[in-house]
């Protein structure tokens, strides 16, 4: 079995009402999708989280590497594509575009072999994983304490038992919306908070003593990711779980963090810290220092399925109580081609994803979709 091709899909629709976090501002929805073919027909998909076109254009510079290879040596094919840009590389865009070739493989290897990736990842230990609601960000021209807070109750309406909220434009507005939105979800809904670092170390601190009143689970990202010792001074002057780590990358790019105790929360992204073949020695990472870990999750539905394949064989905590499970990144924002990329979309039930046990990712491409939704300008 060989390598025989290595496509990439550029995924894209123009949002009618745009929307912002903290840190960046959505005028459209743009996703890229890996494809690798094999000599013998076997198909696999991956997706890279982070700026669909130069992603692509690193996966297409990896790919002279990656045809004549056995699909099957994810750890020998890592190796190359990491030391081919390894000095220049290390992190970033390299390891995203890694990434979505690393998820491709292993479904071409659960394909192979025919087992879901959790299987191959050592067994499942769970066939399903609540979700929580990721969105509430600031839309163009609405009230955004009022709209998040409408936002909210439709979680809650849909059997979401946690959520997350989008703050960073300001302590005073950002409170106003916390408070908005723990009315609206009641005392018994977890509710976590996303600064998309959008505050210096003294505003995160004020904010987070302020916050924990209306009892946040975690405070997400609350200044820049490179600011490791700013992370650990949240951790200890605020009273809120301190979590981030969706824009680090690899074992080298999560040491820090994970042996300085920076965060309470780490938060890899399958489809960016490097893939299955790496998400495995940070979560080995994570356990040894005692860290928590929830995968970050913002894609397609090929990265939620990578995902759930991923969250199916996390090794349980000892403590099994409820907060302690793996919890599913359920992105809600408006996105038409998220789901209708597979065949049988990947939905919730009161709160609550099925994690597929199909081979590979345990999903299906819908080739329509990826014509209909392809990038058709620049
Ligand atoms: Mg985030």
């Amino acid at each position: 079995m060989k390598i025989a091709e290595v496509h990439t899909h550029l995924l894209d629709h123009r949002l009618e009402v745009p929307f912002e976090s903290a840190s960046m501002r959505f005028d459209r929805r743009t996703h890229v999708l890996v494809e690798i073919v094999c000599d013998d027909g076997t198909v696999g998909w991956g997706e890279c989280l982070g700026p669909a076109g130069p992603n692509a254009a690193i996966v297409k510079a990896y790919a002279a590497r990656l045809v004549g290879k056995n699909p099957l040596e994810t750890e020998k094919i890592w190796a190359d594509l990491y030391n081919a840009l390894r000095d220049q590389g290390q992190r970033g865009l390299t390891i995203t575009a890694l990434s979505g070739i690393d998820v491709a493989l292993w479904d071409i290897k659960g394909k192979a072999l025919g087992q879901p990736v959790s299987m191959l990842l050592g067994g499942r230990f769970r066939d399903s994983v609540r979700a929580y609601a990721t969105g509430s960000f600031r839309r163009d021209g609405v009230d955004r304490v009022s709209d998040n807070a409408e936002e909210a109750a439709g979680h809650r309406a849909a059997g979401f038992h946690a959520m997350k909220i989008k703050i960073g434009f300001g302590i005073a507005e950002d409170l106003r919306v916390i408070a908005a939105v723990r009315e609206a979800i009641g005392p018994d809904m977890r509710l976590m908070i996303d600064g998309n670092h959008g505050y210096d170390t003294l505003e995160a601190i004020e904010l987070g003593r302020r916050a924990h009143a209306f009892d946040i689970d975690w405070f997400e990202e609350p200044v820049v990711p490179e600011h490791l010792s700013a992370y650990r001074e949240l951790r200890s002057r605020q009273p809120i779980p301190i979590a981030g780590g969706e824009t680090w990358h690899t074992r080298w790019g999560f040491r820090e963090a994970l042996e300085t105790r920076a965060v309470d929360i780490a938060q890899p992204d399958l489809c960016g810290c490097g893939g299955f073949t790496e998400m495995r020695r940070i979560a080995d990472q994570a356990a040894l220092h005692g860290v928590r870990l929830v995968p970050h999750v913002w894609g397609t539905a090929i990265q939620i399925a990578a995902s759930l394949q991923w969250m199916a064989a996390m090794v349980p905590s000892p403590v099994r109580r409820d907060p302690i499970e793996p919890i599913l990144e359920f992105d809600r924002t408006h996105n038409p081609f998220r789901q209708a990329v597979i065949t049988a979309p990947i939905e919730h039930e009161g709160g609550v994803v099925a994690i597929p046990d199909a081979p590979g990712l345990g999903i299906e491409v819908n080739r329509d979709a990826l014509a209909e939704f392809a990038l058709k300008e620049v």
